[in-house]
């Protein structure tokens, strides 16, 4: 379980600018298998939001609790999706998501068992010694999504993760990251532009307003989803 309370997010000045409101007190409980996609104009704090559940930004008050628990830094309970390509260029497919694995210190022989089960299961069997300039669009994030669930996180925090995919390649992908979330019951919280996309995927939909953000509204979806998935 997920409790963001009250936690808000103003950017100091820079450069003689004024400091920016991105986020009013903003709260929110997420339960273990919700699927939470969040909807909003551009600026109005999403992916401030989602960094600050990571642990790549900290709030300027309130906090955010994963199990009870304060969270203060990037852990490997919760795994990250962005919506460009974050992989190492230098590293192999395998050696990316492997990367997390070999910080925890991980035997050799276990990283890759992992990696390759990952990889299997977002289809990119055969492709482990590949580059990810060798592969498409979608095959890195596939890669990116395989990185994000080699760590078994509790929860998925995946920022317009399909954003910049072709309308095939989207529903493919939509499709896998519903069938793991079938099987795997992960927390999710998914940034989306796409209205279609937010409804088809959620359990909840978020919406957040902008000037300065905050969530307008929390919608529940009824499951099943209206579109079929199933991991091919
Ligand atoms: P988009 O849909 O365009 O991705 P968003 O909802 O994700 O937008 P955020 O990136 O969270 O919006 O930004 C919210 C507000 O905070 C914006 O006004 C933005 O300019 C400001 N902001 C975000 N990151 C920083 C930063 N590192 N320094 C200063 N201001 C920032
Ligand atoms: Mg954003």
């Amino acid at each position: 379980k997920l409790s963001i309370r009250n936690v808000e997010k103003t950017f100091p000045s820079r450069n003689n600018t004024a400091p920016t409101r991105a986020l009013m007190p903003t709260s929110l409980e997420v339960a273990d298998n919700d699927f939470i996609t969040i909807l909003g104009p551009s600026g109005c704090g999403k992916s401030t939001l989602l960094r600050i559940v990571a642990g790549l930004e900290t709030p300027s008050a309130g906090e955010v609790l994963l199990e009870g628990k304060a969270v203060s830094g990037p852990g490997p309970d919760r795994g990250m999706v962005f919506q460009s390509y974050t992989l190492f260029p230098w590293l192999t497919v395998r050696d990316n998501v492997c990367f997390g694995l070999r910080e925890r210190g991980l035997p050799r022989a276990e990283q890759l068992a992992i990696a390759d089960r990952f990889l299997a299961q977002v289809g990119l069997k055969g492709f482990e010694n590949h580059h990810p300039a060798q592969l498409s669009g979608g095959m890195q994030q596939r890669t990116a999504l395989a990185r994000a669930l080699a760590n078994d996180p509790k929860m998925l925090l995946l920022d317009e993760p399909f954003g910049a995919l072709d309308h095939q390649t989207r529903e493919l992908m939509q499709e896998l990251l519903l069938g793991i979330w079938e099987a795997d019951r992960k927390t999710v919280m998914f940034v989306t532009h796409d209205i279609d996309e937010a409804i088809f995927m959620a359990s909840r939909v978020v919406v957040m307003s902008a000037r300065p953000g905050r969530i307008k509204c929390d919608i529940p979806i009824d499951l099943p989803h209206p579109r079929s998935y199933k991991v091919k």
